[in-house]
């Protein structure tokens, strides 16, 4: 069986000789029956986007001049609560917090630790307000310049795939796993994954992507710590870990779910083609991923089984916002369900768009046109189709760090 060494790929690298494509790229070769053979290709880039709940920060930062207080007892960020410590930092002024990417603002479920992360990546302003265990009160307003130190950890990443969900009952019920509280009657159906695109799906028995092998957090350049938690043979995840100060917001922010606010990231990883084994596991296509459907209440009963093209196949990324279409309504539920806020103040921000889905459902007078398709089923033996009616994951993302990272490999910026 013929190997390629990392060496030798990093020689291509080096002679600017190396043929990288992305998981986008390489997948569409493969539909269009021109994949490259073993020899023609030496890294593939892969990734995936999504809501991944279990997102910590550990942040450094300067509260006050020291003197003021002995240590934090309670530290609160636009008003959502972090942990203090593990370091007591003693009448440093200086405070060491967790923040959980899932944790909710003590005034705003709906808002909480991944819109705080997005923000303060972006340069704003965000409040701080510190309990000292002397009972003494510091208000002060940070930037993203006052952190001295930040790391992000992600204890359960870059799932391969996951599950979709829809509601047989008669009533609706809330959930993260649906942007509002889903309806039932098989009304819609909501998603995770992105198919043949995810890292992990294109190397199952993780022949390279291993502990120490290096990723693209959030455009920050970070490692793989290990298994996730709660990460099986069937269905692993990573344990991930990347600098917080250089990740770029466009990556990472708040989710609003039928349960409050959640956090997504973006992941890339480089496969480098070793061996033939290697090539093989990236032959996979959307349509060979399957995606168990299971009934939002109880998540573990499976009620059918579809696969990542009926997801994802031909289907839009973005959603049109046709600004004449739109009635200005004294209520608009498009701004209230859209999970990033990319609708605000009747104008559409399409950087801050994720490509849920939502708005085509919920404008009253279709001013957001997207095609996010919908799938047929067979459930207890009867045929039913059910609207696609939200991601939790976004390709575009996906495919957009997987291009930044084939680019930073291609310039030398980002070794295997
Ligand atoms: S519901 Fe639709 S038409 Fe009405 S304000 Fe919102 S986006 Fe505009
Ligand atoms: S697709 Fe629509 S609802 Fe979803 S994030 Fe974009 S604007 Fe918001």
């Amino acid at each position: 069986m013929e190997i390629k060494t990392i060496s030798q790929i990093n020689e291509k690298i080096d002679k600017g000789e190396a043929n990288i494509y992305t998981a986008e790229e390489f997948k569409k070769l493969i539909k269009k029956g021109d994949v490259p053979c073993f020899e023609e290709v030496d890294v593939v880039t892969c990734g995936t986007c999504g809501v991944m709940s279990g997102t910590a920060a550990i942040l450094n930062f300067i509260v006050s001049e020291p003197g003021k207080f002995i240590r934090a007892r309670e530290v609160y960020l636009n008003g959502v609560p972090a942990y203090a410590g593990p370091c007591p930092n003693e009448w440093l002024g200086s405070i060491d917090a967790i923040l959980h990417g899932t944790t909710h603002s003590i005034d705003d479920k709906n808002y909480g630790g991944g819109f705080l992360l997005k923000e303060l990546l972006e340069g704003k302003s965000v409040d701080a307000r510190v309990e000292s265990v002397d009972n003494v009160s510091v208000e002060n307003t940070i930037t993203i310049d006052d952190i001295v130190r930040g790391q992000l950890i992600g204890t359960r990443m870059a799932f391969k795939n996951y599950t979709a969900f829809t509601n047989p009952s008669n009533e609706a019920v809330s959930s993260i796993f649906a942007a509002t509280p889903l309806e039932g009657n098989l009304s819609g159906l909501t998603f995770s994954g992105c198919g043949d695109l995810n890292p992990l799906q294109n190397d199952i028995p993780h022949n390279v992507i291993k502990e120490g092998a290096k990723v693209l957090l959030n455009g920050s350049e970070g490692y793989i710590l290990g298994d996730g938690t709660r990460s099986s043979p069937e269905k692993p995840n990573l344990m991930l870990t990347a600098n917080y100060k250089e990740m770029d917001p466009y990556y990472i922010g708040g989710f609003k779910t039928g349960e409050g606010g959640e956090i997504y990231n973006t992941v890339a990883i480089p496969i480098p083609v070793l061996t033939e084994k290697i090539y093989n596991n990236l032959l996979i296509t959307d349509e060979e991923v399957s995606l168990p459907v299971v009934d939002i209440k109880g998540r573990h009963f499976p009620l059918s089984e579809t696969n990542y093209h009926e997801m994802w196949g031909g289907y839009d990324l973005r959603p049109r916002f046709n600004d004449s279409d739109c009635n200005k309504c004294q209520t608009c539920l498009v701004e209230d369900v859209c999970p990033t806020n990319a609708f605000k103040n009747r104008k559409f921000n399409i950087a801050q768009c994720f490509g849920c889905g939502m708005c085509t459902n919920f404008c009253r007078h279709n001013a957001f046109n997207m095609n996010t398709g919908d799938v047929d089923l067979e459930i207890d033996d009867i045929s039913v189709n059910i609207p696609i009616i939200c991601r939790q994951s976004d390709r575009l993302r996906a495919n957009k760090l997987s291009l930044k990272l084939k680019q930073l490999i291609e310039k030398k910026e980002f070794s295997l």
